[in-house]
């Protein structure tokens, strides 16, 4: 017996997606940077929208969202389900949004219903997990799990403004004394579940909506910045150059061919340089100093680890070649994570109680689930992508009807839980 309302769960997250993207930075595509004005706006909206499903809201001093169904008892324990509602430059409307969107519209279906649980649903709208503002990743699950690097509070963003100006900016206390705060008490917390969209083209190729993620892949990432000589291009005969940008584009092509090696590819590594600039360059000016991102991930750190150093050692030599400095700083570095076995059979379950065949998976991309995993039990669900899996890309998408079978798994989920925890 199926109320009108539950066969609308797809619709409805697929209408709140559309209007979430209506706030951006950028009016030619979806950008959502940390604590911009777009990023305050669409809290404020996902809040509105906690409200409106019987929660009780408060936002953190990170500026994370969080909504609460509040359990029969005052002191039961908390499941916590979300994901992050910022986005990269020109994004998707589903990634990290999904994961907020569909715990909202089931709260929402369980208080028009009256329906209790013997837990606290808290649901997060995490505010900061892609790094896009500041040379921070997984900003608001550090703060959730008391892992937040105090030392970024001094960083600055392209502008100048420091994480800790731009916090105060936004009306939040912008001390170690209130981030420290957003700390959760792991011995409340029955787990923490992610509903996120594949980013990845392996469902739709397998004609499946869902699937198990078993294990996350951890990333290294590093800052390269390698020094030349600036001079003049119209002056400075070619071999005595220290042209800080040719050597980098040899490095460039190091990391696709370090990564590329055949005999890693069944531990899915993959190393990419996302972004590559000359700091004040000109057109008549040979490069003095160049500056790339790499990111390099596998299913398990030793495989990462090892591609990272042999290519620390050909970026020496390739410098030395070169007659330039070359320096690494890391910027981040994320072990694998893995899911837990009894929240990914209970999701299992959920499944096949949907008349759906159970996939399992790892996820390439990382996610806030990986911080949870060092304070509470964690589950993902992965939704099919269309467009052939593309995603943090504009043509991202996915389907009511998948979005309508993850949310009833999510509920499903959500009382087999309670089931278990009784009461
Ligand atoms: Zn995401």
């Amino acid at each position: 017996m199926q109320t009108p309302r539950e066969l609308h769960f797809g619709t409805e997250i697929i209408l709140r997606a559309e209007q979430l993207a209506g706030h951006s930075d950028d009016p030619d595509g979806l950008t959502v940077a940390y604590l911009t004005r777009a990023h305050q706006t669409a809290g404020a909206e996902i809040a509105g929208w906690m409200i409106g499903a019987g929660m009780q809201v408060r936002i953190d001093a990170v500026g994370n969202v969080i909504g609460r169904y509040a359990g029969r008892q005052p002191d039961a324990p908390v499941l916590m389900a979300g994901s992050h509602f910022d986005t990269v430059r020109h994004g998707g409307r589903f990634d990290g949004r999904l994961g907020i969107l569909a715990p909202i519209v089931v709260a929402q279906h369980l208080h028009e219903r009256g329906e209790r649980l013997p837990f606290h649903l808290d649901v997060v709208a995490i505010a900061e997990e892609e790094g896009l503002r500041f040379r921070t990743s997984f900003l608001g699950s550090s703060a959730l799990t008391g892992q937040f690097d105090f030392g970024w509070l001094d960083q600055p963003d392209a502008e100048g403004v420091t994480l800790r100006a731009a916090m105060c900016a936004a009306g939040l206390p912008g001390t170690e004394e209130a981030i420290a705060a957003c700390a959760l008490d792991s011995r409340r917390l029955l787990g923490y579940l992610e509903v996120h969209i594949e980013q990845g083209p392996v469902l739709l190729e397998r004609g499946l909506p869902l699937g198990v993620v078993t294990s996350i892949a951890g990333s290294v990432r590093q800052r390269v910045v390698v020094t030349g000589v600036a001079s003049h291009a119209g002056t400075t005969p070619m071999p005595m150059r220290r042209d800080a940008l040719v050597a980098a584009a040899q490095m460039v092509l190091a990391v696709q061919r370090r990564c590329a090696d055949p005999r890693d590819a069944a531990k899915s590594l993959v190393g990419t340089v996302g972004m590559i600039g000359v700091p004040e360059g000109a057109a008549n000016v040979v490069p003095g100093r160049c500056e790339f991102s790499l990111d390099v991930r596998a299913a398990d750190d030793a495989t990462r680890d090892a591609a990272v150093a042999d290519l620390e050692a050909e970026f020496a030599a390739i410098a030395a070649r070169c007659g330039v400095q070359v320096r690494c700083e890391q910027t981040m570095r994320v072990p694998c994570a893995t899911c837990s076995p009894p929240l990914m059979r209970r999701l299992a379950e959920c499944i096949e109680a949907a008349g759906l065949p159970v996939f399992a998976l790892a996820s390439g991309a990382g996610h806030d689930a990986m911080m949870m995993t060092r304070i509470t039990d964690v589950a993902m669900l992965f939704v099919r992508c269309g467009h052939g899996g593309i995603s943090h890309n504009p043509l991202e998408t996915m389907s009511a009807d998948d979005a309508d079978l993850a949310a009833r798994v999510l509920l499903d989920f959500l009382r087999r839980t309670a089931a278990q925890v009784g009461g």
